[in-house]
């Protein structure tokens, strides 16, 4: 097991598996200047696989989150996908996308095993999104989550960071646009893991906020504790159900003592947290021909040395080098 200091277990493994993006996000990354992992830095396909059945069969990891940057630029997506269908026992995988391409690929993914889709849509307004994303392709999104539900990658459920001035009145809008389309709307609060270090905590829209602004058109009722598990999302029945509203508080509400999370970097790394100061190499180990048990002890290792929390309330909090999209959202 992969198991902390403070007793928690991580069973959700979260992979990224590019670093790259075909969007700039601004509360993500800037518009140039990033540096890219090259190619021999990545992880190949086998090793990539390698390490999930490893996860998988030795280290109790019976959920796979694809994300990057943008997983669907990956080439080897779909055959990925198939082999860890294959694994035994079968780990329950979803991935986080952009949505863009999604058209193409959500019958091959479907087919080849994903069980759900998490898209990343901010805005109804495609004036909006060129400005939040700086690419004009609104469209494609869209296309994108249809194409998703058609293929059966459900629930399928979108992802929304909202920033002031910008899509910040658009929560009452964008949760009546889910409830029409049968998607569950997440709203997550903006983090200081933005690759230009341009978070404010005083410039970010809070839950409560979000909160407010969706109780002016809709009742929210609760879902009581035991429902959200360890769930990141607290969730809300909308108009008394069936439909849901999720709000991923991760820096007025906290929820690390709840964590099962671990986590792949596309080059190899195992993070503990998404705010962690510290990785550890198992690229290095499966490129020394180490055997499954010396990559487990390592993992093992990484993960026992999680911290309580992630950090963000202390006054001595930084940010850690790498950004959201390097680290695997
Ligand atoms: N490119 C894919 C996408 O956008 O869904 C997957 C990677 S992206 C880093 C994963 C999620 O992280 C997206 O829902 C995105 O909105 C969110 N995200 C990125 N930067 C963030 C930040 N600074 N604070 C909160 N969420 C962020
Ligand atoms: Fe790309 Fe996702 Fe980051 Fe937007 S949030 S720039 S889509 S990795």
């Amino acid at each position: 097991m992969l198991i902390d200091t403070y007793g928690r277990v991580a069973t959700d493994l979260r992979v990224s598996l590019t670093d790259r993006c075909n969007l700039r996000c601004t509360y993500c990354m800037p518009e140039e200047g990033l540096q890219w992992l090259t190619k021999s830095d990545l992880l190949s396909d086998d090793e990539t696989v390698r390490l999930i059945r490893l996860a998988v069969t030795r280290l109790g990891i019976t959920e796979i989150r694809f994300t990057g940057g943008e997983p669907l630029l990956r080439p080897g997506l779909v055959g990925i996908v198939e082999r860890c269908a294959a694994l035994e026992p079968r780990p329950r995988m979803s991935l986080t996308t952009n949505g863009i391409g999604l058209k193409r690929t959500a019958a091959a993914l479907r087919a080849a095993g994903l069980d759900r889709v998490n898209v990343s849509l901010d805005t109804l307004r495609p004036d909006a999104f060129k400005t939040l994303t700086r690419r004009d392709r609104h469209a494609d999104v869209l296309d994108g989550l249809r194409a998703a539900h058609e293929a059966g990658l459900t629930p399928v459920k979108v992802n929304t960071v909202l920033m002031p001035g910008l899509n910040g009145d658009e929560a009452p809008d964008l949760l009546a646009w889910a409830v029409e389309h049968g998607y569950e709307l997440r709203f997550i609060e903006q983090m200081p893991l933005d690759a230009q270090h341009g978070w404010k905590r005083d410039g970010m829209i809070t839950a409560g906020d979000i909160l407010t602004s969706l109780r002016t058109r809709f009742t929210l009722t609760e879902e009581d504790g035991a429902a959200r598990g360890s769930a990141p999302a607290e969730r809300w029945l909308v108009d008394g159900g069936p439909h849901r509203v999720g709000v991923i508080a991760s820096v007025t509400r906290p929820f690390c003592g709840a964590c099962d999370r671990t986590r792949l970097t596309a080059d190899g790394q195992v993070r503990n947290c998404l705010f962690a100061q510290e990785e550890t190499d198992l690229r290095g180990a499966l490129r020394s021909d180490a055997p499954d048990e010396e990559i487990a002890r390592l993992w093992k290792l990484a993960m026992w040395g999680k911290k309580a929390g992630s950090g963000l309330d202390d006054p001595a909090f930084l940010q850690p080098d790498r950004p959201m999209s390097a680290i695997g959202g």
